[in-house]
């Protein structure tokens, strides 16, 4: 084998045994050595790092938004009027500006990344003979790897066994109806959708099983080489952030538009000199322009990416984390997301007896006992059929660990393994003597699974185990020791309502003789002809933190929808103990196909349970709701929710049991697939939203405050007080102190009694532009009073300006407390003192005060002066007196929107 590279094109003309003497290799898999002489030789199974945007474009871009625009024409006239000490403290901090961002948006960038990070692939492979589940990164040329429906392509791979496999190559051909595979070689020539003996990396099983061997790893595969597809970095945006840089650009223009006016009113009417008057100008932009926002926002977002994280929902896609927020509908799974997924058959019922089973958990310990009395299994031929046929037909297994029994597969499959064992049956005796020949593996869109066996003389056997009503339609017999009778659908029907409305998922089992000579399984062979041997109840107990979230969710506005393959009965039962539903009232998958799609509309309003539901109805219902106006996150990890998941507004996809084509297809993946784990991300998405509306409520009236004090100045004829320099000192500085700590803010304690807000509603709200005003307004008073008072009474103009930008820092420290909670009380231990970031700002900020007022060196660099006791009383009194005013005006609101019963704004 030479260069990967060299060979790849040739894969899909040679016949399989080539190819396996090509790779040194053969149907059995690599040795664990080989595998790893190759790693080393080829390298690992994965892309070179997607290109990130270079560090100088990363840092070029920091100046490309339209408010540093402003600044750095600023800077050209403050040159141009030879003003050069302003140019280049202008320039200046524009660079410093750009440095803070450069470097907080690199971090935010590395946070992402890394939890995405978390996402990795994993493979089912053949090492040293025994079936492993591997990183994906691990593997190598010519490793036989196993891949079923829903699994992403680990590697590019040459088919020897596949069976039904279909895939979907849109990831690399564009072509989205799956292509069905074989085993045959295609010409050499063969384009890449037409080579059915080849998978590539990236691609999708949709449908069925394969076994191949890996040609080819990381950068040599089909997808390594078109690098473009994975050269895409996430922008670190949501729509909130989107709008404010929209609303930046929007305030840039009135910005220009307010100077230029001023401008006309000093040097036209007021006849102030022009230098002085442009030096104003140029004060007025930078004063308004709030260029440390977007870096803020950034920071605030990756906070909010790493914490749900940390809470097991893992984001995919960032502007979810703000939808999450919006949230109205959370359609989730009942299985293994609200329930536990530990399942244990507590009843087997025959057509003579109804046994009821001991034990809990997957531990095969356990008795049978019929009326309260304890009966032996092997007395009973029709129940040993029946754990016959489940340990047989069944495609888990389970491995004693430590006194642990450990289940892979399907937890429904290992409850009725537990089961066989409890009846005393040994599964590999029994696979032994009659090995399996085909199988019709289980799909929620069938609802049942079949297999077929063939005894050592050759006598045929098909098992079958599903959904009751699927496997009834297939029996005209029932087994009652050891003869058929005719069914008996009454009695029946009546069990599986009985079990079912206790809570119970209802399995039947039955079997029928086949031909010794079929050899193969199809969906003819499942029609009829069967005979029943019974039926099993499985509890499947709701998780103690799914009840106390759907609880939590409901407090919040957010309505829970249920959705279940599961008998009408069963959901209707579970949905009960989980506080979804009424307990009555279920809509099926049948009910569901009856209705045309404004009927459903009408239907999805008063129902919460969907039971016996497929993957399309998940689809329909998704489209309903949001037809009705609602923001849905819907749940999925089978291949066939991926449309759902991608209609829906917030896709949510289990990270352990489910698929790569769900996870694909979903914006937030659930590490514990644990339905608490959505409130949670409800609770984080909204602590979020509210965290960018505090950074902004918090930063803009600095620069409201500051753009007032210079056209008050320009208005009235004063010396300006505060100059441009000082301005961007304050912006500076607020930026990187005080304003960073909101991005750190908890989720507020009654951010899950609210509703969700309406994604509708605009970014400014009424209240948001209020509260800027207001404070904007203190900032200016106070600033350009203790200016007027100091200089009037004989300070100097230096004096009087450092204690206005003094005043500037300690009304926004003051204001901090209040912004930390929009609408209530900052009088409360936990406001002033509860955040030990808000406090670590601070003292940050008031040693740069120290350094802007009394270092030699800045005091030279900003024309700013030492201060006495009594200027700074004059200012921290100053300070509180715009703490008490906002909570006031904090206070008068909630009496407000109190008298009129209002939903306080958000
Ligand atoms: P859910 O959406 O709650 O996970 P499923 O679609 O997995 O429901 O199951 C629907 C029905 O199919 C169950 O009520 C059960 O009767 C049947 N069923 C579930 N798992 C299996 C299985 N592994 N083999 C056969 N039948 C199954
Ligand atoms: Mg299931």
């Amino acid at each position: 084998m030479t260069s990967q590279e060299h060979v790849t094109h040739t894969w899909h003309g040679l016949t399989i045994d080539e190819v396996f003497t090509r790779l040194n290799a053969d149907r059995a898999g690599l040795t664990a050595a080989q595998a790893q002489q190759r790693l080393t030789q080829f390298g690992e199974n994965r892309f070179p790092p997607p290109a990130r945007r270079g560090a100088l474009l990363r840092f070029a871009l920091q100046f490309h938004n339209v408010l540093i625009y402003v600044l750095l024409v600023s800077a050209v006239l403050t040159a141009l009027i030879a003003d050069w000490s302003d140019t280049l403290v202008i320039i200046g901090v524009v660079l410093i500006n750009a440095l803070i961002g450069f470097i907080q948006e690199g971090k935010a960038e590395k946070a992402v990344a890394a939890i995405q990070r978390l996402l990795s692939l994993r493979a089912v492979v053949l090492r040293d003979g025994q079936r492993r589940e591997l990183p994906a990164e691990q593997l190598v040329p010519g490793d036989v790897v196993f891949v079923q429906s829903g699994d992403k392509l680990p590697a590019d791979l040459r088919w020897f066994a596949v069976k039904n496999l279909r895939v979907d190559e849109a990831a690399l051909t564009g072509e989205s109806v799956a292509v069905e595979k074989a085993l045959p070689a295609v010409p050499a020539t063969a384009a890449l959708g037409e080579r059915f003996c080849m998978s590539y990396s990236g691609t999708l099983v949709v449908y069925g099983q394969g076994s191949g061997v890996v040609v080819a790893t990381g950068a040599a595969t089909e997808l390594g080489r078109i690098s473009v597809l994975l050269a895409t970095v996430q922008e670190l945006s949501t729509p909130l952030m989107r709008r404010m840089l929209e609303f930046g650009r929007g305030l840039a223009l009135v910005i220009v538009a307010v100077a230029a006016v001023t401008f006309a009113v000093g040097f036209g009417l007021r006849d102030f000199p022009f230098a002085s008057m442009l030096m104003a100008v140029v004060a007025l932009a930078v004063a308004a322009i709030p260029e440390g926002l977007p870096a803020i926002m950034t920071i605030t977002l990756a906070i909010g990416v790493q914490r749900m994280a940390r809470r097991n929902a893992i984001i995919r896609r960032l502007p979810a984390v703000e939808t999450l927020g919006a949230v109205t509908v959370i359609c989730t799974d009942k299985t293994g997301t609200l329930t536990k997924n530990e399942m244990t058959v507590n009843h087997v019922i025959t057509a003579a007896h109804n046994f009821t089973v001991t034990g809990a958990g997957y531990a095969p310990h356990g008795s049978f006992a019929v009326s309260g009395r304890d009966i032996s299994a092997d007395a009973d031929p029709v129940l040993m059929e029946f754990g016959r046929i489940a340990l047989l037909c069944n495609d888990a297994t389970l491995r004693q660990h430590d006194a642990q029994w450990e289940l892979t597969g399907d937890p429904t499959d290992g409850a009725l393994l537990t089961l066989g064992m409890k009846a005393g049956l040994v599964r590999s005796v029994l696979q032994a003597a009659l090995p399996r020949t085909d199988t019709l593996p289980f799909e929620s869109e069938q609802r049942f699974m079949a297999t077929l066996h063939h005894d050592h003389a050759g006598n045929g056997v098909i098992y079958l185990k599903g959904a009751p009503e699927r496997v009834l339609k297939m029996c005209a017999a029932q087994r009652r020791d050891l003869r058929d009778e005719a069914l008996d659908h009454g009695l029946w029907q009546a069990q599986i309502t009985a079990l079912a409305a206790a809570g119970q998922r209802v399995l039947a089992v039955a079997m029928k003789t086949a031909a010794p000579a079929q050899r193969e399984l199809s969906f003819a062979d499942t029609t009829h002809g069967f005979t029943l041997l019974g039926l099993c109840g499985i509890i499947d107990p709701p998780r103690a933190e799914a009840i106390r979230a759907v609880a939590q969710c409901r407090a919040a506005g957010v309505r829970v929808k249920m959705i279940t393959g599961d008998h009408a009965a069963t959901a209707c039962a579970i949905g009960a103990q989980l506080g979804i539903g009424d307990g009555a009232t279920a809509l099926t998958g049948a009910q569901l196909e009856m209705m045309d799609d404004v009927e459903l509309r009408h239907a999805v309003q008063s129902t919460d349970v969907f039971a016996r539901a497929s993957p399309e109805h998940k689809l329909r219902l998704v489209t309903a709701l949001q037809a009705d106006g609602q923001v849905v996150a819907m749940t999925g990890d089978g291949v066939n929710d991926a449309p759902a998941l991608k209609r829906a507004d917030v896709g949510i996809a289990m990270g352990v049991k489910g698929t790569e084509a769900a996870k694909e297809a979903a914006e937030v993946v659930l590490g514990d697939d644990n339905f608490a784990s959505i409130a949670i991300a409800v609770e984080e998405g909204r602590t979020v939203y509210d965290n960018l509306q505090k950074s902004i409520l918090f930063m803009l009236p600095t620069n409201g405050g500051q753009g007032a004090i210079i056209i008050a100045a320009i208005l009235f004829g004063l010396t300006l007080p505060i100059t441009p320099l000082q301005i961007l000192w304050v912006n500076l500085v607020t930026a990187v102190t005080l304003a960073m700590a909101l991005a750190f803010e908890p989720p507020e304690p009654g951010v899950m009694q609210r509703p969700p807000r309406d994604p509708r509603a605009p970014l400014l709200s009424g209240f948001l532009v209020w509260r800027v005003a207001f404070v904007s307004a203190l900032l200016l008073a106070g600033a350009i009073g203790l200016f007027l008072w100091e200089t009037a009474h004989g300070a100097s103009v230096a004096v009087g300006r450092t204690v206005a930008v003094n005043a500037l820092m300690l009304g926004q420290t003051f204001y901090l407390f209040s912004s930390r909670h929009r609408y209530t009380s900052a009088f409360k231990r936990e406001s002033l003192f509860g955040s030990r970031m808000v406090l670590l700002v601070i003292a940050a900020m008031l040693l740069l005060q120290m350094l802007f007022t009394y270092l030699p060196l800045l005091q030279r660099g900003f024309d700013s002066a030492a201060l006495g006791l009594a200027a700074w009383g004059r200012i921290v009194t100053f300070g509180s007196v715009v703490l008490v005013l906002v909570e006031i005006e904090k206070w008068l609101l909630r009496r407000v929107w109190q008298a009129r019963r209002a939903v306080m704004p958000r």
